[in-house]
């Protein structure tokens, strides 16, 4: 088998309280370069957690993540931001657009962190538009489109930088079914290019269109019945 791009071992995640919260207890996980791994499980189950995780925001209380075969719990916070910026990109739900900049702006902002040469920044940012077909879109703001359309911003942002890792969390949860059809479409696109894609899901439509699902259930995860 090929090595793992990521591979939680026996992680588990605390949140400290009275009583304190195990988010994740004893989660271990491996995808493959290229993978499509959908999660579904209730709310409150760790779904966030153990993405925020994957995704460099958060760490685990107990256990380890290697990503790409490096252990990053060795990174120091610098370190993550950097690893985070190059190869990770995230999807949220609420899209997380900046308001009072246009869509061309909200997807040349990541690449001011991802160490992209200036001079093709601007050619990256339309290019990457242009794929979510919204070349057209560029000098609006996030405001004036609609749903749908600011979540494909929202990727095209995620995927400007080139991760090799792409992150969302929910992301139709806002969307209607046609749009959130055009979003999935649009993943399955970046997957086929080579893009390894973990997505959280409460939509049992949006999983079965992933390469393979896992239920978190009370911060353990399970295969699906
Ligand atoms: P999901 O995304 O599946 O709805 P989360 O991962 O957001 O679940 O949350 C899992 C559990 O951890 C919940 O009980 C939640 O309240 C708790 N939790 C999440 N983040 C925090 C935090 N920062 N502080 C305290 N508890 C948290
Ligand atoms: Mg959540």
């Amino acid at each position: 088998m090929t090595a793992p791009l990521v591979e939680l071992t026996d992680v588990t995640r605390s949140f400290p309280g009275s009583p304190e919260v195990q988010a994740l207890k004893g989660v271990s996980l491996a995808l493959a370069p290229g993978e499509y791994l959908a999660v579904v499980g209730p709310s409150g189950s760790g779904k966030s957690t153990m993405l925020n995780i994957l995704g460099l925001l958060d760490r685990p209380s107990v256990g380890e993540y290697r990503l790409a075969g490096a252990r990053t719990g060795d990174l120091d916070d610098d370190q993550r931001a950097a690893v985070r910026a190059r190869f990770i990109g995230f999807v949220f739900q609420g899209f997380h657009l900046m308001q009072r900049r246009t869509v061309l702006d909200n997807v040349l902002m990541p690449m001011l962190y991802s160490g992209i040469p200036r001079a093709e920044r601007y050619p990256r940012a339309r290019a990457a538009l242009e794929r979510v077909g919204l070349g057209h879109r560029a000098q609006f703001l996030p405001g004036t489109l609609s749903g749908g359309e600011r979540q494909r911003v929202a990727v095209a942002r995620a995927v400007v930088s080139g991760p090799a890792l792409l992150l969302a969390d929910e992301p139709t949860g806002s969307l209607d079914q046609v749009t959130s059809g055009e979003v999935m479409t649009l993943f399955e696109e970046l997957n086929a290019d080579g893009i390894t894609l973990v997505v959280i899901t409460h939509d049992r439509d949006v999983a079965a269109r992933a390469d393979r699902s896992l239920r978190l259930r009370d911060g353990r995860l399970e295969e699906p019945r």
